[in-house]
């Protein structure tokens, strides 16, 4: 049921109407520009002529309110099934919603086959951006660990008797 407070966060009574809304929103926020509090740069996140810029997870907690969402994962007419996210992942994953076939995101009829494509399409979805959350920050700590140790112990530093018989890597 939708609430009638104005001052209620649209994305949590209709995530994807939401969404679309925030998409020309998302244009007007621009490219390049980032919160000024945590430095989210993803543009469904940043709030539209906010000034200073600031995104939807600081407004939350400047508000004192909770930064979570329930995310309909494969889409509120196609499955129940929906899990906690950040109010900014949710917003991103709200508009990767968006680019479904309106068909299969409203649903209006209750085919069980688009139902099914909602399913495909929403674990995909969820999938990438577990992969990007969990996974995308590794590969540059390593890098960065990488060169850390070659300036400390200089190149080839795995064939150091220390890293040896630590990994095991050269035996
Ligand atoms: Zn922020």
């Amino acid at each position: 049921m939708r609430s009638k407070n104005p001052n209620s966060d649209p994305i949590a009574a209709d995530p994807i109407a939401a969404a679309k809304r925030k998409s020309v929103a998302a244009r007007s926020v621009g490219i390049g520009n980032r919160c000024k509090v945590c430095g989210e740069t993803r543009p469904n996140a940043l709030i539209a002529r906010s000034e200073p810029m600031i995104c939807h997870e600081c407004r939350r907690r400047s508000e004192g309110r909770s930064i979570y969402d329930q995310h309909h994962v494969a889409g509120r007419a196609n499955h129940d099934c929906s899990i906690p996210v950040p109010v900014n992942d949710h917003r991103v994953l709200s508009g990767e919603q968006c680019k479904w076939p309106k068909a299969t995101r409203e649903n209006r009829d209750h085919s069980p086959l688009l139902a099914m494509a909602g399913c495909i399409s929403g674990f995909f979805d969820t999938i990438v951006y577990l992969l990007k959350k969990l996974l995308l920050w590794i590969p540059e700590f390593l890098e960065k660990l990488d060169t850390c140790l070659t300036s400390l112990y200089g190149p080839k530093w795995w064939t150091r008797r220390e890293f040896v018989e630590l990994t095991g890597w050269g035996s």
